[in-house]
């Protein structure tokens, strides 16, 4: 392959991380497919860190950023008021939360996912006027300070100190392995004044931990957190930056609970073309912020405005999407079953939708089968406290054909780790 180019190993900080996996130069890239500048194409089972659920230069979304464009339509607004950002907030209203009779205030926090973590954290203890926040083991957040206090993976936290945020960690449902836990615990400690905890603003918690390990949470145990939650007034913060926007089946991964979070995050794929956005939701009687207390200069990127307003049009106005991703889903998790069944104790899999994890009992092997998908085309990451987890997140709107394309290369090259 053509390798990375040298300036990008010589002058790119050392924090560089993806190039070191998949060393190449990437050039274009449609649907599943992306390719590099010899040409060679690989099956793209990572998509943006989950950015791509309609995959790479989706036809649809690129006309209509294209015709945007083409008429000097705003690019950079701030908060402005705009025709983009207008159409995007009708569309999200009627397509996404009407249909769910969901009331949520919309607030377009900055562009990335971690910008929507931090309003949230700030919006949880204005609100309550507590500091405390609940975060879970094998959290993940984001990387600034805020974001960072409540990630549970020691790695990421070790370049930062003393976090910023007083965050208690609590075991995610099945920490224990399998056993079913009650959250009696939970409350005690709550209740305990010799746990140092004071009473908490806000419980944040991911539905399946995807940079933790694809860890899934049971629909029963979020409706136990969202209960205890309302009966001892602490707010809830589902994060759904990487598993919303139809990672797991429905729009938003909580709706599988029945619950109504008081205040939700999303970004990722909520553009749909992998252009910046995120938006924080919250329930109104949370829209406490004054006029400009939590600002950035790129809240306002209408060119994502369009693609979302496309995006949610063409795949949420019924529900063809939902049920093909949960049907895609359990054929992923059915060839990882299989896996499973062959190499006894080796490996398992575990996932809701088209977030599926394949568990590699000795860790280091799970980035050897990586590197070697990676060498007959496909890709795939590690995620897990010992990336010993490879994580699936091809786009919700591959073929099937491609889909088992890359199941079969993965396949192959677990084989060739474990034998
Ligand atoms: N929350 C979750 C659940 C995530 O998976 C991520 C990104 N992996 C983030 C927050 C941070 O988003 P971003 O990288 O866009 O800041």
């Amino acid at each position: 392959g053509p390798g990375v180019p040298s300036i990008i190993e010589t002058r790119e900080s050392e924090v560089r991380g993806y190039c070191r996996g998949w060393p190449t130069t990437f050039d274009t890239a449609q649907g599943a497919w992306i390719t590099d500048t010899s040409g060679r194409k690989f099956l793209d089972f990572f998509a943006g860190a989950g950015s791509l659920n309609y995959g790479h230069n989706n036809p649809i979304l690129k006309e209509a950023l294209i015709d945007y464009i083409a008429r000097d339509g705003i690019t950079h607004g701030l908060d402005m008021a705009t025709v983009a950002k207008k159409e995007f907030l009708e569309t999200f209203e009627n397509v996404i939360l009407k249909p769910r009779k969901l009331d949520y205030k919309v607030q377009f926090p900055g562009p990335t996912g971690t910008n929507s973590v931090e309003a949230a954290l700030k919006l949880a203890r204005k609100a309550t006027g507590r500091e405390a926040i609940i975060n879970f083991t094998n959290a993940f957040h984001g990387m600034t300070l805020g974001a960072l206090s409540v990630t549970g993976n020691s790695m990421k936290r070790a370049g930062a100190g003393i976090p910023l945020v007083h965050a208690t960690p609590m075991p995610y449902d099945n920490y224990f392995g399998g056993v079913t836990e009650d959250f009696q615990w939970f409350e005690r400690v709550l209740d305990d004044s010799g746990s140092g905890l004071n009473r908490p603003a806000a419980v944040i918690v991911e539905t399946v931990q995807g940079e933790g390990g694809v860890n899934v949470a049971r629909p029963e145990w979020l409706a136990a957190l969202a209960e205890l939650c309302a009966r001892r007034d602490i707010l809830l913060i589902v994060d759904d930056v990487q598993m919303g926007c139809g990672r797991t089946g429905p729009f938003f991964s909580f709706e599988i609970a029945g619950i109504t979070p008081d205040i939700v995050t999303v970004s990722k794929s909520i553009s749909g073309y992998g252009l910046p956005m995120a938006l924080t939701l919250f329930k109104p009687e949370l829209d406490i912020w004054a006029p400009g207390e939590h600002n950035g200069t790129f809240r306002g990127n209408n060119p994502a405005f369009v693609t979302s307003k496309v995006a949610l049009d063409t795949y949420w106005s019924n529900n063809a999407l939902e049920l093909d991703t949960i049907r895609k889903g359990q054929k992923i998790a059915e060839n990882f079953d299989d896996l499973a069944k062959k190499y006894e104790g080796e490996v398992h899999g575990r996932g809701r939708g088209m977030v599926q994890g394949l568990v590699f009992d000795k860790p280091e092997l799970a980035s050897k089968a990586c590197e070697i998908a990676f060498g007959n085309g496909l890709l795939a990451e590690t995620s897990g406290p010992s990336d010993e987890v490879v994580k699936l997140l091809p786009p919700l709107t591959i073929t099937d054909d491609e889909l088992d394309q890359g199941l079969a290369i993965l396949a192959d090259a677990t084989e060739q780790v474990l034998s």
